[in-house]
């Protein structure tokens, strides 16, 4: 219900939507009292581009899934962070990717010839991949391991820290350190035809989360010498 009286309702509601007009009515007046007018962002009080960017997106995002939270807390290397995040949005330009976009015309894998060289693929089925997988997880692991779909793959590997492995490390370092070293390979073959041994690459993905580890628990020695 509009008030009435020396307000020229006709007026408003000929500018604006009645639907709008009772939110001017619904506005206190301002009283001497109050304190004096601010500029602020409505959302946060203080502006910054993420709350805006937020408030932007909101529509477009679903509910964050703790997925996403568990990757970002991880200790593990921001960079790997990263990879696995993109790895887990499908980010990653296998050649399945590249020719699902019309980058490329084959999706096969140019390692080993396989009809499709899909993200798991490329991180654990290709052969040079599956080998460092079979020197490190223990074979009560790899049934499992071997079996799970893209998702439940990373999750499940990133979560575990406990998998035993005689290098003493945390799994979920190992196995990033990993993933990484592998996919590095594999661009460094496709893109460079450079071949990589994969004691060497092996070795390059222990000494990697070692090192990691190793700041994680002595920062301040690694820091210093
Ligand atoms: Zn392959």
């Amino acid at each position: 219900m509009l008030p009435s009286g020396h307000w020229d309702i006709p007026l408003l509601t000929d500018i604006f939507p009645a639907s709008v007009v009772p939110h001017f009515f619904s506005i206190r007046c301002p009283h001497p009292d109050d304190d004096a007018d601010i500029c602020c962002w409505r959302w946060d009080r203080q502006f910054s581009v993420s709350s805006a960017y937020e408030k932007l997106m909101a529509n477009r995002w679903s509910a964050p899934h703790p997925f996403w939270k568990k990757v970002w807390s991880l200790a593990i290397p921001q960079r790997l962070r990263l990879f696995i995040w993109l790895t887990l949005n499908q980010k990653l330009m296998t050649n399945v990717e590249r020719a699902r976009r019309g980058i490329s015309e084959s999706p096969c894998c140019d390692l080993c010839g396989g009809l499709s060289e899909s993200v798991l693929h490329v991180l654990r089925d290709c052969p040079p991949a599956r080998a460092i997988w079979d020197s490190i997880l223990p074979p009560s692991a790899k049934t499992r391991f071997f079996s799970l779909d893209v998702s439940e793959w990373l999750l499940e590997n990133i979560s575990y820290v406990s998998i035993s492995n005689s290098y003493n490390l945390a799994w979920n370092l190992l196995f990033s350190s990993c993933i990484w070293q592998i996919w590095k390979i594999r661009n460094d073959r496709v893109f460079a035809n450079i071949s990589h041994d994969p004691s060497i690459v092996l070795s390059r993905c222990l000494s990697w989360a070692t090192n990691y580890a190793n700041f994680i628990f002595h920062p301040v020695l690694t820091l210093h010498h």
